[in-house]
């Protein structure tokens, strides 16, 4: 079985960790890194995994 799921991050408010299959929106930021939107599977919030 394919393991397409790479972890983005933890969330900064629950600390729940969220992979690729959470994302919402993926963005080029000023400075051409790449920053990510996605939903916290544990507290439901849209936040910045970090
Ligand atoms: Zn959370």
């Amino acid at each position: 079985m394919p393991d397409d799921t790479q972890i983005l991050g933890h969330c900064p408010d629950c600390n729940e960790r969220i992979t690729t299959a959470w994302t919402l929106v993926e963005y080029e930021k000023d400075d051409g890194t790449e920053g990510v939107w996605a939903e916290c599977p544990g507290c439901g919030d849209v936040v910045a995994p970090e």
